[in-house]
């Protein structure tokens, strides 16, 4: 029997519904959790009542109805947002990603059928599981299948190609055959899809368990849209832990990574991160520090050893390396000096000799053959003139 802890919070809004004489469910992402003893992250919770009656039900709470327009109610509990969604049918597909109209139905499973995976399908009222698609068997077997005819769905919403590859990613699901074939014979249908949608899920991906097993397995899919994926970036892949901008620059290792980014829209952040990992050498610990931030530089180590730059064993060393200069609190920058230009300009320097030798001593500070005190620094400058 299926059985699910549910806070305060969700509990308040089902019982409400109810006693306004509405049916109500839990939906979606956390009955599917549920059903792999995850911890739920969000509730949804959909309703037979309209929009309208959710607002009316909620009157003594906070509601935003932002989402109105497709059926969406977000009531706040306690200041935490719920979204209630009436049961509704998707009309025809216009554009193989918006669904022409929004159709409320007085039906669950009308509302289940709609819905894009079996284990995504499924909706719990507190006591019973209502599973028309066997979803609670396939959370268990950790099978990832479409409702209904897999090529199908597919046209319907080409984002459910990706999505697939997301959650067998993600959740470590294999995904069944009829459905694993329709998203490789679908795959250009993502040509369709707004690249933020796309972005979004391959960041998602990107961090999964089972992300270099799906992403090697789906390259034809995912070149779609990166057509720059390397495959020597799809062997490193495997060798380096959920983090995404490693993970993309080694995706990206063999093509330009900014165009590709750029392409799809991804924040300058994540731009400049992934760019910078290409582009920096690989010195010892403090000028690597010099050059990029500590995360950074950890990553540009890691990047290294995933890609066969360096052994493993030279990785361990360069990591505790670094971790040992951090250890210290290093000088590593021009303002970490304990000089600074005008000090310089006292002893008689100007122009762009005070940059050149503040230059010199912070390098000479990095390479460790001066020490970053002040007598020892303008001792050095006094050697200089
Ligand atoms: P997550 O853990 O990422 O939140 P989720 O399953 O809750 O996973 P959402 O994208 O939040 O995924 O969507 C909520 C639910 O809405 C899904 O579980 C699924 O039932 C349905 N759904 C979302 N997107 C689609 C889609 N493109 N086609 C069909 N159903 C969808
Ligand atoms: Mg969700």
């Amino acid at each position: 029997m299926f059985r699910m802890e549910l806070p305060p919070g969700v509990r308040t809004i089902l019982s409400v519904l109810r006693v306004n004489g509405f049916r109500a469910y839990l939906v979606g992402g956390c009955v599917r959790d549920a059903c792999m003893g995850l911890p739920p992250h969000d509730f949804d919770i959909a309703t037979d009542a309209s929009p309208r009656e959710v607002t009316q039900a909620f009157r003594d709470f906070r509601v935003l109805e932002t989402g109105i327009q497709h059926g969406t109610v977000t009531v706040l509990i306690d200041r935490e947002p719920f979204e209630v969604t009436t049961f509704r049918i998707d009309g025809d597909y216009a554009d193989h990603r918006h669904p022409k109209g929004v159709t409320f139905t007085s039906r669950i499973e009308d509302d289940l059928a709609r819905r894009d995976f079996t284990v995504n399908a499924m909706a719990y009222d507190g006591e019973t599981l209502v599973d028309p698609f066997g979803g609670q068997a396939d959370a268990e077997a950790r099978i990832l299948r479409c409702v209904g005819e897999a090529n199908l769905r597919f046209r319907e919403d080409g984002l459910r190609i990706l999505r697939a590859l997301r959650f067998a990613a993600v959740l470590d699901f294999s995904i069944e055959p009829a459905t694993a074939a329709a998203v490789h014979n679908n795959r250009e249908l993502l040509r369709q899809i707004a690249v933020e949608r796309l972005y979004a899920e391959t960041r998602k991906l990107l961090c999964g368990v089972n992300a270099p097993a799906v992403m090697r397995e789906y390259s034809d899919v995912m070149r779609v849209f990166l057509p720059g994926l390397s495959d020597a970036g799809l062997r490193a892949f495997e060798r380096t832990d959920c983090d995404m901008i490693l993970r993309l620059a080694l995706l990206l290792m063999d093509t330009d990574a900014e165009a590709a980014l750029r392409y799809l829209h991804a924040d300058n952040k994540t731009i400049r991160a992934v760019c910078a990992l290409h582009a920096a050498a690989l010195p010892d610990g403090r000028h690597l520090l010099a050059s990029l931030p500590p995360e950074q530089a950890r990553r540009r180590i890691a990047f290294a050893a995933a890609t066969g730059e360096i052994g493993e064993e030279e990785a361990a060393a360069r990591f505790r390396e670094l971790e040992a200069v951090l250890a210290q609190k290093p000088c590593l920058t021009l303002r970490d000096l304990a000089v600074n230009g005008r000090d310089l300009q006292a002893m008689g320097l100007s122009g762009t000799e005070i940059g050149r030798t503040l230059d010199m001593l912070l390098e000479r500070v990095l390479s460790g053959t001066l020490e970053n005190e002040r007598e020892a620094l303008l001792e050095a400058v006094r050697q200089t003139q």
